[in-house]
């Protein structure tokens, strides 16, 4: 091959390896917009809910982006890139995981037009970051500090998470008990220290969303063992959370007990009555009069034999306790779980000034109360008309949380209903302007991508969004910051007027989070499939 043609091939080579840069980064977006396009619709206080059907053929509904996206099934990589993104909006705050993909979605189209325009992705990506970093001071600026003691403003924050939920009309009665909770469980001191884990939402079909309390104690699904008389009502209880069985032993799998004669079985019922007797009383002896006992895989946890011996000692009994729950019981109590009738002592049993089983609607639970000592954990009972109702209020309580603990951390409010992402696009858009060449057409489009929020917000409320983002943009550049979408007059107020708020942590954290997701996705130029 003479040097012309040689060059000439591996310029060929060249510009094939660009076209496939561009169609793998062109699917890559279009297919991750497809994912982002998906969640719109439930955006805001008038969003609309999913029907979500599992695999198995179960039903639920919700409104939560992070829920939503994380049962889709999504088959292109870079589109697992966004429910990846809303996972993580969802770990980092709790609450804005359809914002963050909606925004994502949203930088996304922009960056298409860009690379449209023949800018490189480099020089899109360089500009993003740079215009997220001033979105940052952007917002620090426009954020009113709170007091976390003032807990009006902190249920206003709550309050806000929950409006755009199945649950919305509940609001008033769960953010002040989604507030009460984490206030609980939390040392203001060390807010990064704070575990919702310790928070238990048991959730009892029957009654509604009104009969929702958060109980001083500790809640139990199950019900207390009632055969033979059991007891179901200690006052001044002694607790002990066990985890062995109180059942005769088993052989291993291989091997048999065989029995020949009569007087043989007569003397195997004796032992396992007297094994299992003896069994009762040490625990008897220690004091105790109620027995927590996990679930076992191996054999029963209790028998007909333990259970009558048990009622006959006056031993409440409740069974089925999963061993994941052991920890939060035991934390609950703060007893020690005990493994085995040799670490059975007085010192590892809880003191409860009242343990009693309680029917609630169709079902059962018991519920402990007057635990001594200071417990760091909170029960909250959550009733409802049905499951699907049920499972969207624990899911939308778990928001509410995560709103507390953002604001906790990082203890600034700032104005919602497309207030803060207009504020960012106008002060950005005053920014490009001092900027030159591809940079300020970067940042322009970044700017005007994020009023993606307000204009979904009113789209989905069925309002002009065009009016109205353009009033919004109008108001902001005037200096008011506030400036946000009233729903319920259907025109732009003041949202701190208003108690729309939601913690400056959230916000933060899904523009960062989009920013560096549609970052990489930009950056890709290739796939390479494994076998
Ligand atoms: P996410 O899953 O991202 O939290 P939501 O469906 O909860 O999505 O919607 C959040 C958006 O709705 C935020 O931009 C918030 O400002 C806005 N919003 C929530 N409640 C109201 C309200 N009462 N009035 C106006 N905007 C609201
Ligand atoms: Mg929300």
């Amino acid at each position: 091959m003479d040097s012309q043609s040689n060059n000439k091939s591996s310029r060929d080579n060249a510009s094939h390896d660009r076209q496939k840069a561009k169609d793998v980064r062109l699917s890559n977006i279009s297919a991750s917009k497809a994912v982002a396009d998906a969640v719109r619709t439930s955006l805001g206080p008038r969003g609309l809910d999913k029907m979500v059907q599992e695999e198995g053929g179960d039903v639920f509904i919700s409104n939560d982006g992070a829920t939503i996206l994380s049962k889709m099934r999504v088959e292109h990589p870079a589109a697992k890139m966004l429910v990846d993104l809303s996972k993580a909006q969802d770990v980092e705050a709790g609450d804005g995981t359809t914002t963050v993909v909606v925004i994502a979605g949203s930088l996304l189209s922009a960056c298409l037009t860009l690379l449209g325009k023949g800018i490189h992705p480099s020089v899109i990506s360089d500009a993003f970051q740079f215009a997220v970093e001033k979105a940052e001071e952007i917002l620090e600026r426009a954020a009113q500090p709170v007091d976390v003691n003032d807990r009006a403003a902190v249920v206003q924050a709550a309050a806000t998470a929950l409006s755009s939920k199945v649950v919305s009309q509940h609001a008033a009665l769960l953010a002040p008990i989604a507030v009460e909770a984490v206030t609980r469980i939390s040392n203001l001191d060390q807010p990064d220290s704070i575990d919702l884990r310790n928070i238990r939402v048991v959730k009892k079909l029957g009654g509604t969303l009104d009969d929702t309390e958060l109980f001083d104690g500790l809640v139990l699904n199950q019900h207390a063992n009632k055969s033979a008389g059991g007891v179901t009502k200690v006052t001044g209880a002694k607790v002990a959370l066990i985890q062995f069985c109180l059942s005769a032993p088993k052989t291993d799998i291989e091997n048999n007990v065989i029995v020949q004669d009569y007087s043989a079985m007569d003397r195997v019922l004796r032992e396992e009555r007297q094994y299992i007797l003896n069994l009762c009383k040490k625990i008897k002896n220690t004091g105790c009069n109620v027995l927590l006992i996990q679930k076992s895989i191996l054999r029963d946890a209790t028998s007909e034999l333990s259970l009558h011996y048990l009622a006959k000692m006056k031993i409440m009994v409740v069974q089925d306790i999963e061993r994941e729950e052991i920890e939060f019981i035991a934390k609950s109590l703060q007893c020690v779980p005990i493994a085995g009738i040799d670490s059975f002592v007085p010192e590892k049993l809880a003191k409860v000034d009242l343990v009693e089983e309680v029917t609630v609607g169709t079902e059962k639970m018991v519920k402990l109360s007057g635990i001594q000592g200071k417990h760091k954990t909170v029960s909250i009972i959550a009733r409802g008309s049905n499951k699907l109702m049920l499972d969207e209020t624990e899911r939308s309580l778990h928001d509410a949380f995560c709103v507390v603990r953002s604001l906790f951390r990082r203890r600034f409010l700032i104005a919602g209903g497309g207030a803060a992402e207009t504020e960012v696009a106008v002060g950005l858009n005053k920014i490009a302007k001092t900027l030159e060449g591809a940079a300020a057409f970067c940042v322009r489009a970044f700017a005007d991508a994020l009023e993606v929020i307000p204009y979904t917000l009113a789209e989905n409320a069925g309002l002009p969004s065009i009016e109205i983002v353009t009033e919004l943009r109008n108001k902001h550049v005037q200096g008011d910051k506030n400036a946000g979408i009233n729903f319920k007059k259907g025109c732009i107020s003041n949202m701190a007027e208003e108690n729309v708020v939601m913690p400056l942590l959230v916000t933060v954290s899904a523009l960062r989070l989009a920013t560096e997701c549609v970052r990489m996705i930009l950056k890709i130029d290739d796939i390479v499939m494994t076998r």
